[in-house]
């Protein structure tokens, strides 16, 4: 199955992603994941790639679907995947689309969490990362325990949140038409517990 998870910045995307991993036996592949693990090994690219992420912009698609062709190619990848954060242009859906094919494949659901921009600046400015286990915590909806050490991201700032959510609009929501023209479109609400967001997923994802 390959499925795209289809949000503004802070919706749960990434949460969501990890949990159905382990369900359904495919990776997540998250292209700000990826990004920030190229910035943190100190390469060209990686600095390239933080000049746009610091800012809340869109980083380029030509490097992003590059990224994307390299991280989909690989074993694990070969049953499916979970695409967050991604494709976040028309260009970049077209192009997953066109990448997809080439292995024999397309995009089986689109599930759009659907959170409003109050919330989302809340949970943006409280999200926090333990880095070791890649897990995400809220400071207040998802606390780490005493004994996990968490960070928080450069780019989580509200201001940022607020930008980052503006680019949502602008750029990312147009993806939209290219799914539902397909009929591949489902909607659930983002806002309540954990466990019961992952449920409403489950319950649109094809059998
Ligand atoms: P969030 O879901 O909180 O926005 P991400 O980790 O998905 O965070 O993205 C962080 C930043 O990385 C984005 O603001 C953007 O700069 C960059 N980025 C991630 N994925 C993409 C993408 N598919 N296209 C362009 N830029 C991206
Ligand atoms: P995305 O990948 O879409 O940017 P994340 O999964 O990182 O979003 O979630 C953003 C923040 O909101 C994190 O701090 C996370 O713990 C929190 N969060 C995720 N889902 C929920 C939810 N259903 N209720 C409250 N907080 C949530």
């Amino acid at each position: 199955m390959d499925l795209i998870l289809f949000g503004p910045p802070g919706a749960g995307k990434g949460t969501q992603a990890k949990r159905l991993v382990a369900a359904h036996d495919i990776p997540q592949i998250s292209t700000g994941d990826l990004m920030r693990a190229e910035r943190k090994s100190g390469s060209e690219l990686g600095q390239r790639f933080d000049e746009f992420m610091s800012q809340g912009k869109l980083v380029p698609d030509a490097m992003v679907i590059e990224l994307m062709e390299k991280r989909l190619t690989r074993e694990d990848a070969k049953r499916g995947a979970i695409f967050d954060g991604f494709p976040r242009t028309v260009a970049q859906a077209e192009a997953l689309d066109a990448l997809l094919a080439k292995l024999g494949r397309q995009i089986d659901k689109v599930v759009v969490i659907d959170v409003a921009r109050e919330e989302i600046v809340e949970r943006i400015t409280g999200r926090r990362l333990c880095e070791e286990t890649g897990r995400e915590y809220h400071i207040r909806y998802n606390p780490p325990p005493p004994d996990v050490k968490v960070t928080q991201r450069g780019d989580d700032t509200e201001e940022t949140a607020h930008k980052r959510y503006d680019t949502f609009e602008q750029n990312t929501l147009p993806v939209l038409p290219h799914y539902e023209a397909k009929g591949l479109v489902a909607k659930v609400d983002g806002v309540g517990a954990l466990d019961e967001v992952t449920t409403r997923i489950e319950a649109v994802l094809p059998r």
